[in-house]
């Protein structure tokens, strides 16, 4: 939690090192032994990779070791695969969350707590297409304004009464048709639309306090690493990303985060493990904007939603009506309690694996 380095505050790093990094190695060029890196040691400074071309490429970036042989302590840099920098992608997130009071009995007599991020990033070759067919489907819920007018939060759209006049929904049964046109819409865009949801679900203590102080610690979690796992998923595929989140708590100026999402970035910084995954790539910290001020903000509130409210369907005995996997394949993250964090891509949430829910 928030202790001090220089003038930026950070938090500690999730214990989210990938496996093909745990079994990576350093060889002391001195004495030739080799130990484990601490990945997620913090050090002095952050360790951006600094972009300077050299004929095209990046120059390599390094970090430093200290070797573990008492009568050697010889220090030297680890040099880090570089990558070629390729177009960035942008990811744009959003969250949602369930405060589950009366989970089914046959699966826990504990409240519960679902949060969940999602990421949404859209190659450029499509970008123009999906989004005139996703204004096409904001005409159907509301035909008289137009869609770049208004903010799509389908929380408002799900929770909108029987006599309300901003959505042209007069029946669930239209709404859950709604829904599912989204989801389709999304599904047929797969190979260009990517979307990544990191989820944990935790059992809530009796006590206020430590219920609200174990959400927090919750959503920073989650948040860490959603920036880590997707820094590690794009970086497979030889692209860089950077994120823009929508910001939730604050509706005036758009600018102004909570703070704890940037702090939780700068955490990181100060890891090799960010300095691996982020090797040859700028990392620029998240923006935070205007809730529902990029369509694709809007896409990952629907996805956040549609996956909360799987899970809360599922895990109080319902089917839900319109589930994960009509979304097509997606990349998904979780884990149960703070436990181990399952990951894969799957046409909905894996909620057997990752929760043992049916
Ligand atoms: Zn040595």
């Amino acid at each position: 939690m928030g202790k001090k380095k220089g003038k930026q505050p950070y938090r500690k790093a999730p214990g989210l090192v990938p496996k093909g990094l745990l079994d990576k190695k350093a060889e002391c060029p001195d004495c030739n032994t080799t130990f484990d890196i601490p990945w997620l040691e913090e050090l002095d400074h952050p360790l951006q990779p600094i972009a300077v071309r050299n004929e095209g490429h990046f120059v390599p970036v390094s970090f430093p070791l200290r070797c573990p042989n008492f009568d050697c302590n010889n220090s030297f840099n680890y040099t880090i695969p570089n990558l070629e920098n390729l177009s960035p992608w942008a990811l744009y997130g959003d969250e949602a969350s369930r405060d589950i009071q009366n989970p089914k009995a046959n699966y826990t007599t504990k409240r519960l707590h679902f949060f969940c991020i999602t990421l949404v990033g859209l190659h450029k070759d499509r970008a123009e297409k999906f989004l005139s067919d996703f204004e096409d489907l904001k005409r159907e819920a509301r035909p008289d304004v137009d869609p770049k007018e208004w903010a799509h939060h389908f929380t408002k759209i799900w929770s909108a009464g029987a006599d309300d006049k901003e959505y042209s929904f007069s029946s669930k049964a239209q709404k859950i048709d709604y829904a599912k046109k989204i989801a389709s819409l999304i599904r047929k865009n797969r190979y260009h639309i990517v979307t990544l949801n990191f989820s944990s679900c935790i059992v809530l203590p009796e006590n206020e306090k430590e219920r609200k102080k174990l959400i927090r610690r919750q959503k920073q979690e989650i948040f860490q690493q959603s920036i880590i796992s997707s820094v590690l998923q794009f970086r497979l595929r030889q692209v860089s990303t950077y994120w823009i989140f929508d910001n939730v708590k604050d509706t005036s100026s758009g600018e102004k985060t909570e703070g704890w999402a940037e702090e939780c970035f700068l955490g990181l910084q100060y890891t090799r493990l960010f300095a691996w995954l982020t090797a040859g790539a700028t990392a620029t910290k998240p923006t935070f904007v205007r809730p529902g001020s990029h369509h694709l903000l809007e896409v990952a509130d629907f996805v956040s939603y549609c996956v909360a409210r799987d899970f809360e369907r599922t895990a109080t005995g319902h089917k839900p009506e319109f589930p994960s996997k009509l979304m097509g394949n997606g990349f998904y993250q979780g884990a149960w309690n703070f436990g181990h964090s399952w990951y894969g891509w799957s046409k909905g949430l894996p909620m057997m694996k990752y929760y043992n829910l049916s």
